[in-house]
């Protein structure tokens, strides 16, 4: 056996930095609304940027877009298409690859490693979304983003007036439920959840009808919801099935490196800041009741954020080089 395959030697700082192209001001992790509106900004700020993007967005689940000024109708891949453009011709590069770590120096910079490579970075914005936790029923992909909806909010106008059922987590069911029915009186709850006598109440203020049972299945006529299945063997045929689905981080970077909630979601201020200096998060990456509308203005929002945070480590780097008798008037870049 050659003496190789039983040793291998550590690899050293300078081979590894060797592999590491040169330090990006920013890299954005999540191509969806919130990472392309951050990309924009810092792409007009002159700022070097690069967005990663390794699945799709949350909102490629449905047909059209709905509740996004401007784009009501609009399939999602042309408004992305359209947001990537924009986000390019200000020199921000996409590199469709999943970011599968993120390993802070001790100089500040960021190491980003994604496929087989590494980029460093002066700062990082999480944009990376949520995903919803949904059961495994029987004929769900057909109908997810159509008619198994999440909030009628997006998309409750489209059905307002027909037949709604409603399941999905309990503690998130009796909302759900007289939420929509602002948009229906015909709403019946799926559930074998014990509620309180004050849902109830609550529930039978409103005329809502409690079945209790749970559903393990969507049947559907071509692309259409008519009916659900349940475990006690009953058809509740309905036109609109709304569901109260967990949601969880789509990816762990958040709680690896910052201080994150039970969804895994990182906990930002209002410019976007985590606990970590240097790492940004945006859209439903840090807030999972955010629109299209709400992640894209998050994602604009963070930018002059991102960008303060690199003048004040810039003027903190000439003020060292100042003390250390060189000029303050340095025009190569601290990397
Ligand atoms: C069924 C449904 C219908 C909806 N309809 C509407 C609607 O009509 N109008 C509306 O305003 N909102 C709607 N929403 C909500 C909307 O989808 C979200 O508000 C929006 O997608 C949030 O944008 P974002 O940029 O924060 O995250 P996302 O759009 O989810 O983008 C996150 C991106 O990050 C990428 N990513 C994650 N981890 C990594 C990683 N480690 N490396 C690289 N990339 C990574 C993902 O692949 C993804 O592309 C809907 C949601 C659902 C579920």
């Amino acid at each position: 056996m050659m003496l190789g395959a039983l040793y291998s030697r550590p690899e050293r700082d300078s081979e590894r930095d060797s592999r590491m192209e040169r330090v990006v001001d920013a890299v954005i992790v999540g191509a969806g609304v919130a990472g392309l509106s951050a990309a924009l900004f810092l792409g007009r700020a002159g700022r070097s940027a690069i967005i990663f993007d390794g699945g799709t967005t949350r909102i490629e689940s449905v047909a059209e877009v709905r509740e996004y000024l401007g784009f009501d109708g609009l399939p999602p891949q042309e408004l992305l298409a359209r947001a990537s453009a924009e986000v390019q011709q200000y020199g921000v590069e996409i590199i469709r690859q999943r970011v599968t770590s993120v390993t802070p120096r001790a100089d500040g910079l960021f190491e980003v490693h994604h496929g087989h490579s590494v980029r460093m970075a002066r700062t990082v914005v999480l944009a990376t979304g949520l995903i919803d936790k949904l059961p495994p029923l029987s004929g769900l992909p057909k109908v997810w983003g159509r008619d198994l909806r999440v909030c009628p909010c997006f998309d409750g106008y489209e059905v307002q007036g027909k037949r709604f059922v409603v399941f999905g987590v309990p503690n998130r069911l009796v909302h759900m439920a007289s939420w929509v029915w602002m948009w229906s009186r015909d709403v019946t709850v799926v559930s074998e959840h014990a509620f309180t006598d004050v849902d109830l109440y609550r529930l039978r203020l409103l005329e809502i009808e409690v079945i209790a049972d749970e559903v393990t299945g969507l049947v559907h006529g071509g692309e259409r919801l008519e009916a659900l299945t349940t475990r006690k063997g009953k058809s509740i045929a309905c036109d609109a099935a709304w569901i109260a689905a967990d949601m969880v981080a789509a990816s762990n970077l958040a709680a690896s490196l910052c201080d994150v909630d039970d969804m895994g979601l990182a906990r930002t201020d209002s410019a976007g800041r985590t606990s970590r200096p240097g790492i940004f998060a945006v859209g439903n990456a840090a807030d999972p009741a955010a629109h299209l509308a709400h992640a894209s203005a998050a994602g604009t929002n963070v930018g002059p954020h991102v960008v303060m945070y690199l003048l004040e480590r810039e003027i903190e780097r000439r003020t060292a080089n100042q003390r250390n008798g060189g000029s303050a008037d340095i025009s190569r870049r601290a990397s």
